[in-house]
């Protein structure tokens, strides 16, 4: 990849080429998808570089592999068949019963899930806390005696923002680990091991697949000790994305540049026309500048994304109406498609976290806001608005 001295080619250059040699034999400019499960040897226990079954390696997804982990300026790129599994590795990977997990109380609902009711069961304790109060992450961190520290930038979906570095010297001067999930930035706008984190995960199924058409997963990280530990629960936990998958993430991730700079112009177009609106009680877009989180978005992103939040002064009969108004937002759950999709969370995405202390206002939407044209984007939303007249 690198063919000058310590020159690191930018983003998309390494988006497109890192991982993706033309393939050896005929040339083909697009490596082949390899879905063979097993791989001859020569002689007992001699393997062709390394390959030898398929839930161990597989070169479609190590070519996957290689491009997240140039992409988030890491080492080691790690694949699983969700986002889920690719959290059960690392917690399985950095922890064992009786430690304890810090971790933003605005995580994603199925986080949250994950690491209360599976590894609750399991004799890992949690505690939620407000990111934004380094004080109260700080204190948290000191009683639980927490070996992983875990954080969501910007969130879902509040759309808060968390300083990565000053969470990242919290969690080191404790002896802890920083897990950050870069969902929501995607590797584009953010890139948190260059912030001090030690760990990013992804739900590969959002921005990076970008089409809304395969589940998936990713870790990276710059340790190779870390790195070893993770592969190893990959490989003998089994929790791995199929070729077809890591293909159709591969695919996607090549254009996420062109991608998220289109989702964040019409996201800022789309905040922007719903701050005028009477009928709006608060916008939640980080590239306002009322947003709280404004200032540091401009400082750890590059863009502030396609995720835009609002809350209706009509409360949730004139969400749920809008809602389901919409003809050109799709309503859906997921996020960070091409299309756009409109999400209420409090009975959809978050509908788990309903009554706990991580539940959503009723009176919020969510939008994932596509690459469609902007102009058509805010006439549908015009035509939904004119329903709560
Ligand atoms: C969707 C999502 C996940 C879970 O990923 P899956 O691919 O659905 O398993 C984790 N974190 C965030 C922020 C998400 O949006």
């Amino acid at each position: 990849m690198t063919n000058a001295e310590n020159t690191t080619p930018g983003f998309n250059t390494r988006a497109i080429h890192a991982g993706q040699e033309p393939e050896r034999h005929t040339g083909a400019v697009v490596p082949p998808v390899h879905f063979s499960t097993t791989y001859a040897q020569d002689g007992i226990g001699g393997l062709r570089n390394g390959y030898e079954y398929g839930r161990g390696t597989n070169p479609t997804r190590d070519s996957l592999q290689e491009q997240l982990a140039a992409l988030e300026q890491g080492t080691h790129g790690l694949t699983f068949g969700s986002g889920l599994a690719a959290e059960d590795a690392i917690i399985r990977a950095v922890l064992r019963p009786g430690d304890s997990i810090v971790l933003g109380n605005d995580a994603y609902g199925g986080t949250y899930r994950l690491i209360s009711r599976i590894f609750g069961d399991w004799g890992v304790a949690n505690r939620p806390v407000d990111m934004a109060d380094l004080d109260a992450v700080r204190a948290a961190v000191a009683e639980t005696g927490a070996r992983l520290v875990w954080l969501e930038t910007p969130s879902n979906p509040l759309m808060k923002i968390t300083d990565i570095e000053a969470i990242a010297a919290i969690a080191h001067d404790a002896g802890a680990l920083l897990v950050v999930d870069n969902t929501f930035a995607s590797p584009y706008l953010q890139q948190p091991l260059t912030l001090g984190a030690d760990i990013v995960i992804h739900s590969t199924t959002k921005y990076i697949g970008g089409h809304s058409d395969v589940v998936g997963g990713a870790v990276v990280v710059r340790d190779d000790a870390l790195a070893e530990k993770i592969g190893f629960l990959q490989f003998a936990a089994g929790g791995v994305n199929g070729p077809m998958d890591a293909f159709l993430t591969t695919r996607g991730l090549k254009t996420l540049g062109v991608r998220m700079d289109r989702h964040s112009d019409n996201a800022e177009r789309i905040a922007a026309w719903l701050l005028e609106r009477p009928e709006v009680e608060n916008v939640l877009y980080p590239g306002l500048e009322g947003h709280p989180g404004h200032e540091l978005a401009k400082k750890q992103m590059t863009r502030f994304g396609g995720m835009v939040s609002v809350q209706f002064a009509g409360g949730a009969e004139a969400a749920r109406t809008v809602a389901e108004s919409t003809r050109l937002f799709t309503l859906a759950e997921s996020l960070g498609g091409i299309e756009s999709l409109m999400n209420y969370p409090s009975e959809m995405t978050h509908a788990s976290v309903k009554g706990t202390e991580l539940a959503v206002p009723e009176n919020l939407l969510r939008l994932s806001v596509g690459i469609e044209e902007a102009e058509d984007l805010v006439a549908d939303l015009e035509q939904a608005f004119a329903k709560l007249a």
